[in-house]
């Protein structure tokens, strides 16, 4: 079975070219403000078009996850964990990517990005944990 890989569409693929960049961006309303994310046409709270790209800081915290039993990415192997990250910058926003620590997420953890580059045409958003000790073992319960 061939891997997945992601496809850039109209709306995703300026987004998926700043990522290849190492940049870490969303969209911000050039009328109302609204961060969003994923890259979409319009805004969703005021109706209107014009948008710009804000950068904002690679972080969030493990919302939930799932484990994969299939090998959808380029180079995993399963199972692997995949994450829902709710952003710090934006908490309206959630955001997917492979999970690079070295056991379990935990719900509410903080986490940071790592861009990945698969190879030429292909860069992924993976996130690891901010930091490598466990911080609140007690709140490990899923919501999955
Ligand atoms: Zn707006």
């Amino acid at each position: 079975m061939a891997a997945y890989r992601p496809e850039p569409d109209r709306d995703s693929r300026a987004w998926w070219e700043r990522v290849a960049r190492r940049e870490f961006a969303v969209q911000e309303c050039e009328s109302c403000g609204t961060l969003r994310f994923p890259p979409r046409a319009f805004c969703a709270a005021c109706r209107t078009e014009g948008w710009r790209w804000r950068e904002i800081a690679p972080e969030g915290a493990i919302e939930s996850w799932i484990v994969s039993h299939r090998s959808f990415a380029p180079g995993r192997h399963d199972p692997y964990p995949v994450v829902m990250v709710r952003l710090t910058a934006v908490p309206g926003c959630l955001v997917y990517g492979n999970w690079r620590g070295e056991r379990p997420p935990e719900a509410g953890e903080p986490v940071r990005a790592v861009f990945t580059q698969v190879d030429a045409e292909l860069t992924l958003i993976d996130w690891m944990p901010e930091s490598s000790t466990p911080a609140r073992s007690g709140e490990n319960q899923a919501n999955c």
